[in-house]
């Protein structure tokens, strides 16, 4: 089998398991086992693909057609311009998570101590840590697992990051200049509704925001008070019909300058606000 044949076949493959991005994503597989560029394919296209090339490419693309999120299968997602490690202990960090990093990024100042609750893979506080000026910061999230992989990450991209085990802010002792988090907010009856990749492969835990989806927005704005600096910023990322909901629930505990921003399709993605005055 050509190389041609083996990258159509498997986008072949992928097509008819109903995979929506099947060309992409059949080459994205195809470029990883192989370790080569387009430049490399269209020069060795009609060349005889190895067979341990072959094999390899073929239980990639099986797995992809279970519908296993294609981050999962290479281990990697790029977020912010750094590259973080995966697996199914983590939420694939996504693009929509970049406009929260934003929002901080213009608060943070120099020096800021960060507190990322449900931190997941470790993107948000990384890439905060990467970019912000001589911040430091510390990661909390429930999965011990989840915990090793964001260690890994910030590994990877040379930060150096405090990661603690703790149901929301038990263990979170200190104080912070900044606390971001991207909890989970599903509401748990609309997660048999998601697509196959994420209802059946990523994390219960990290999507399941309870009934009304805003468990963890009451918790988070009700105990990030008594470790927020004074005028130090809680910025969360939403889903996009919960603005108003978190919008008040900050209102009420104090938190001033609300404010509600819009990801790249206009939808409501990130409500931040400023710790009341002590
Ligand atoms: N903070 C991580 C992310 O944004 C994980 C979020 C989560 O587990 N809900 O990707």
């Amino acid at each position: 089998m050509k190389n041609r044949e083996m990258l159509d076949t498997g986008a072949e493959h992928l097509k008819r398991a109903g995979i929506e991005e099947y060309v992409q994503d059949a080459w994205l597989l195809f470029s990883w086992v192989k370790h080569v560029d387009r430049t490399w394919y269209y020069l060795h296209m009609e060349e005889e693909a190895a067979e341990t090339d072959r094999e390899a490419y073929f239980s990639l693309i099986g797995k992809r057609c279970l519908r296993i999120p294609l981050q999962y299968i290479t281990g990697s997602q790029a977020f912010m311009g750094l590259d973080f490690a995966v697996t199914p202990a983590v939420l694939i960090p996504r693009q929509d998570t970049e406009i929260l990093v934003e929002a901080c990024l213009k608060r943070l100042k120099a020096g800021s101590r960060v507190l990322d609750m449900c931190t997941g893979s470790g993107c948000i506080l990384i890439s905060l840590l990467y970019y912000g000026e001589k911040c430091t910061g510390t990661g909390a999230d429930i999965s011990a697992d989840a915990l090793s992989v964001a260690r890994k990450n910030a590994q990877r991209n040379s930060v150096t990051a405090e990661f603690t085990e703790s149901n929301l802010f038990e263990k979170i002792h200190g104080s912070f200049d900044m606390i971001v988090s991207n909890p989970p907010y599903i509401a748990t009856e609309e997660i048999e509704g998601l697509m196959p990749e994420v209802r059946d492969y990523e994390p219960r835990l990290a999507l399941d925001g309870t009934a009304d989806g805003l468990y963890f927005y009451r918790e988070i704005v009700r105990q990030s008070g008594s470790c927020l600096e004074e005028d130090g910023w809680l910025c969360l990322e939403i889903g996009c019909d919960q603005a108003e909901a978190v919008c008040s629930l900050m209102e009420l505990e104090g938190f001033r300058e609300t404010e509600v921003i819009q990801d790249l399709s206009g939808l409501d993605r990130v409500v931040v606000g400023k710790n009341r005055r002590k």
